[in-house]
């Protein structure tokens, strides 16, 4: 099956009980048992709920993966990927990654005796001079938050594979319409459902998904014992979200293009970081390992002062100042500030999080009035 038809049908089917189309909410805590031992694959809600095991057999399919896990946000998914892991034990991490992720591996995970190796990943040589035989995971955002920077999955691969250790990247950016991890050599995909795959910035949810059975039972194992699952409200808000996920990307894709080829062009702008530029750094890896380059961006602005930045988010009217990504309107944030604040100001300039840096998540609207608005707050 292709994708669009996957995000509609995959998991999906007609309710047993009275041929509604789409998958009712469940909202019940547990499940009558016709005897002792004797049920419907189902006993209580933490464990398992029907809504719930919709999404994630959906979000398994489009991710190409056998196997899909739900939690109540994406850090929560993150969370109980890392309790995989023992006291000890050490991960290889991209430097360039979201806020929230950097501050539960860094103030949250570290103390449970796990050693976190932030790295730039954009140089294979650099990975491997932290890799070492306590090395259990490796982990992967591409492309980057903010930065936009692209890292190959299949050369890092190689890399895990040959240190016995798992790959697990965030796909919550590219989505699973513009890139397969799992398709790549990772042994985990993980999203912030709360973006691109709801899509319209209603709902808060986290997904894993993998082909390996082992780590699977695993993961099903942590998702009992923690609970940090998702409500059966929210699968279903996620599962009506993704039905129309590629026409959505399609647009954010086309949308983010011509925002991309406007700032570039634009005198008051210093540099666009967007991976469909020729000249982006990892253009060509962008081109092999993804199928569009999507509507997330960021620039920064000529003299690099933090007023002018923050002017600029405050004059646009259709763009509006928020944290999150990956719904129909279009979001303008300022990093330094909101989504990265948590990360050290030595460490954000390292990667560039410059005080000007300006993040955009371009949405699904008309494209012209997109423009507009921006040479409007440029002005
Ligand atoms: C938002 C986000 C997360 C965290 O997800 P929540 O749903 O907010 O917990 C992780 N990674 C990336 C790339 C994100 O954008």
């Amino acid at each position: 099956m292709k994708f669009g038809t996957k995000a509609i049908h995959a998991g999906v089917e007609p309710d047993p009980a009275t041929g509604a189309i789409m998958t009712p909410i469940y909202q019940t805590s547990t499940y009558v048992q016709d005897g002792v031992g004797n049920h419907k694959g189902y006993q209580y809600s933490r464990t398992q709920n029907p809504t719930r095991h919709a999404l994630e057999k959906n979000i398994a399919a489009i991710e190409n993966g056998k196997f899909g896990a739900c939690f109540g946000s994406g850090l929560a998914a993150i969370d109980c990927l890392i309790k995989m892991l023992n006291p000890g034990d050490e991960v290889v991490s991209t430097n360039d990654l979201y806020g929230g992720t950097y501050r539960l591996f860094s103030t949250i995970f570290a103390k449970y005796g796990i050693k976190f190796h932030f790295v730039g990943m954009g140089d294979i040589a650099e990975i491997k001079k932290h890799i070492n035989e306590k090395t259990k995971l490796i982990w992967v955002e591409t492309p980057t938050n903010p930065m936009m920077n692209i890292i190959d999955i299949k050369g890092i691969a190689q890399i895990s594979k040959e240190a016995g250790a798992i790959l697990c990247v965030d796909n919550t950016f590219a989505t699973p319409y513009l890139q397969n991890p799992l398709d790549l050599g990772a042994d985990v995909v993980m999203h912030s459902a709360t973006k691109f795959l709801g899509g319209h910035s209603d709902v808060v949810m986290g997904a894993l998904v993998t082909s390996n059975e082992t780590i699977a039972k695993e993961i099903y194992r942590i998702q009992n014992s923690y609970g940090a699952i998702t409500a059966p409200m929210d699968c279903f808000l996620v599962l009506r979200g993704i039905k129309t996920l590629h026409l959505r990307v399609q647009r954010h894709c086309e949308n983010g293009e011509k925002v991309a080829r406007f700032l570039v062009a634009h005198p008051k702008i210093d540099k666009v970081y967007w991976p469909g530029f020729e000249d982006h750094p990892n253009h060509e890896v962008a081109k092999n390992q993804m199928r569009g380059f999507g509507g997330m961006l960021s620039f920064t602005l000529k003299g690099n002062k933090l007023e002018d930045a923050l002017l600029l988010v405050s004059k646009v009217k259709i763009f509006a100042l928020a944290e999150s990504l990956g719904g129909v309107e279009s979001l303008i944030g300022h990093p330094a500030t909101m989504t990265h604040g948590s990360i050290p100001k030595e460490e954000r300039d390292k990667t560039g999080i410059v005080d000007s840096l300006i993040r955009l998540s371009v949405g699904v609207e008309d494209a012209e009035d997109l423009l507009s608005d921006l040479t409007l707050a440029l002005a």
